[in-house]
């Protein structure tokens, strides 16, 4: 027998009480239990999202939310920037080039943020730009971009722009203040922090941006956000929601809130800084400069790197995976965002050391876990 564990970053694990509560009836949309349950899902993630903005949720996987944003916020010939630091970074400016918008690249090396002297450079070019989007949490990198400091450049150099931030797996493992740092559009997925299944999106927009919103005509319908904040008064979806997701987000989201939201951010540091100290150890060297607390990156091994991942599900039972583009075959990436504790990383590395004895790695048994504990200890 082998227990199943994933440790990707979305799908993300679901706890066994949110499974339970998904498998209960289903509701009537318009029924009014369906609608008081709504009305406490809007209140959690008020907090969630650290802003007194109506958070909308969207039937749609995480990219339906920055579509609805694009969609409903600008117009073709409008400028964006878009700092692209991954795939999910890249995907941003190829959705606003298909918008019409005249979308200019800011690349940035992989496994890098953006630098500060970087996004002053590229504004002072473009103070004229309509928005500039921002990536959290990048998940093909694993790398973390401080947007508050960002935002507060933004701010100072393009006071219009609107400041986009794909929070998707940042939300729930890093702080995102959206109303205290001046966020504009920060938007999530329900797959991945919010540890319930894929097909649930989340977007908020401040005062700024709503004004932007109500100043054109609709070019969308489905995601016309308008039309979303307007259900969101009556703790109602415009159109038919995905029921059961929501009955599993309830339970999720009490979880958090029981937990507390500075709990479950220092728990994602703990967890990310403990992970990363037992891969070094057992010398998988890390990957880019500015690790995320959602989800981990390190080089595969370089004996059998090709079979690590493979070795992993078959023989143990865990999920892990690969890179993406120039880091196929390069790195593995190990998350732990969401439904995760201490067990769950010594459980990850003690499998992990022992498909590298398999393969051959030179490595001292016991030392990652040992690494690890330690931090967990807080003896190092
Ligand atoms: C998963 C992810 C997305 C895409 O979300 P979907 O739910 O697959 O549409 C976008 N950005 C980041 C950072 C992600 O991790």
């Amino acid at each position: 027998m082998r227990k199943p564990r994933l440790f990707t970053p979305g799908p993300t694990p679901i706890p066994e009480h949110v499974m339970l509560r998904m498998a209960e009836p289903i509701l009537h949309h318009r029924h009014s239990e369906f609608v008081a349950l709504m009305g406490r899902i809007n209140a959690y993630l008020q907090t969630l999202f650290c802003t007194k903005q109506p958070v909308l949720s969207l039937t749609a996987s995480g990219t339906g939310a920055a579509e609805a944003a694009i969609s409903t916020l600008f117009q073709a010939g409008e400028k964006g920037l878009n700092i692209n630091n991954g795939k999910f970074a890249e995907r941003w400016g190829k959705m606003m080039t298909v918008y019409g918008m005249n979308s200019v690249d800011v690349p940035v090396e992989w496994g890098n943020a953006v630098s500060e002297e970087r996004l002053r450079e590229v504004l002072k070019q473009h103070p004229d730009t309509a928005c500039v989007w921002l990536v959290h949490s990048e998940t093909s990198t694993g790398t973390y971009t401080d947007i508050r400091t960002m935002s507060g450049i933004i701010r100072e150099i393009a006071p219009d722009a609107l400041i986009c931030i794909d929070g998707i797996t940042s939300i729930g493992a890093h702080e995102c203040q959206m109303d205290e740092w001046g966020l504009d559009v920060v938007i999530t997925g329900s797959q991945k922090g919010l540890m319930i299944p894929p097909g649930l999106a989340f977007i908020a927009l401040s005062e700024r941006a709503w004004k932007k919103a109500d100043a054109h005509k609709p070019r969308n319908f489905y995601f016309d956000l308008r039309k979303a904040r307007e259900a969101w008064h009556d703790n109602s979806t415009p159109w038919t929601p995905a029921v059961t997701l929501f009955v599993g987000l309830e339970s999720a989201l009490q979880m958090m809130m029981s937990e507390g939201m500075e709990n479950v951010w220092k728990r994602h540091a703990a967890l990310s800084r403990g992970l990363r100290a037992g891969l070094q150890s057992v010398n998988l060297p890390l990957y880019g400069s500015s690790p995320s607390h959602a989800v981990t990156v390190a080089h595969l091994p370089e004996q059998g790197g090709k079979d690590f991942i493979k070795l992993l599900k078959n023989e143990f039972g865990v999920t892990v995976i690969g890179g993406q583009d120039a880091l196929k075959d390069v790195v593995f990436r190990t998350s732990h965002l969401g439904y995760y504790d201490e067990a769950d990383m010594l459980a990850v590395l003690g499998s992990i050391e022992y498909a590298l004895q398999k393969l051959g790695h030179k490595f001292e048994a016991g030392r990652s876990v040992y690494a690890a504990q330690r931090v967990f200890m807080g003896v190092e």
